[in-house]
């Protein structure tokens, strides 16, 4: 039954690339479960791999050692349980907003009529419900990504991973965004991976910020995220900046991602 969340198993995962010169050890002896409806931020230095092990759970990827597991099932192709939404939107110049947001579905050979209903929720749930009928060049960044994410969203994945959604927006836009984003993908219940190279991102945003270590990439540590709730609620990525919990994990990640300037 597809549109549930899905418990995500990552067992002993390795991944090793070849290229003409060498054999690069990308990913070593990654293990970690997600919860159902659990979401999750994985952050690390360029490089440590990342984008590697979410194209590993998207089924992309086949890694050289250990096995991804969605829903108790082995991953080993791609497929419509699970959701992946990159950096670039790759949305389609020459279809309106809400054909856009059908593409998956088309793929996949959904029943159209349902699909559209939800696409349509979704946008609205975005703040796209104005630009049904307009096309991809009459938006800005953040539109385009919101479009983006309503068509990850319209085929139902029971796991979305989002390979650092924002980094192309403005700071504004993604303060914005973020609380709509958390906003979506939490009334919608899904699982998610959320891969970004901003501490303050993965704080505000995500349950659990699990911080890889520079090449290969193996999980340094993982650190639980909770705020105090704010008017009977769990605060909004935005209200969750202003809280003095939120500086304390941003020194402890900050401490952890042992950054360093060149030079
Ligand atoms: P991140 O997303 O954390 O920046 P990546 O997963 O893209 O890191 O890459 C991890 C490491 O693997 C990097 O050192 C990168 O250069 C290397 N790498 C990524 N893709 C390939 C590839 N197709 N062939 C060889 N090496 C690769
Ligand atoms: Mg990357």
């Amino acid at each position: 039954t597809q549109g549930s969340a899905q418990r995500i198993e990552i067992d002993n995962v390795s991944l090793r690339y070849f290229t003409r010169q060498a054999e690069i050890l990308a990913l070593s002896g990654i293990s970690l479960s997600i919860e159902p409806g659990e979401f999750v931020s994985l952050i690390g230095q360029s490089g440590c791999g990342k984008s590697t092990l979410l194209s590993i759970i998207a089924g992309i990827l086949p890694p050289s050692d250990g096995e991804v597991r969605v829903g108790g099932r082995r991953v080993t192709a791609p497929s419509p349980r699970i959701g992946y939404m990159l950096q670039q939107d790759y949305l389609f110049e020459w279809r309106t907003i809400l054909d856009n947001a059908l593409l998956g579905a088309e793929i996949q050979k959904r029943d159209m009529n349902e699909a559209r209903d939800r696409a349509v929720r979704l946008l609205e749930k975005c703040g796209m419900g104005n630009f049904l009928d307009q096309y991809p060049r009459a938006l800005s960044g953040g539109m385009r990504q919101r479009v983006a994410l309503a068509r990850t969203l319209t085929t139902n994945p029971d796991v979305v991973l989002l390979d650092e959604p924002f980094s192309a927006l403005d700071s504004q836009t993604r303060l914005a965004i973020a609380d709509e984003v958390v906003d979506v993908l939490r009334s919608e219940g899904k699982s998610v991976v959320l891969v970004t190279h901003d501490i303050g991102e993965a704080i505000s945003m995500t349950d659990r910020v699990v911080v890889l270590s520079r090449r290969p990439g193996r999980i340094k540590s993982q650190h639980a995220i909770s705020f105090p709730s704010v008017a009977g609620r769990r605060p909004t990525p935005f209200e969750a900046r202003g809280l003095p919990e939120f500086n304390a994990y941003f020194n402890t990640l900050w401490d952890e991602l042992d950054v360093h300037v060149e030079g």
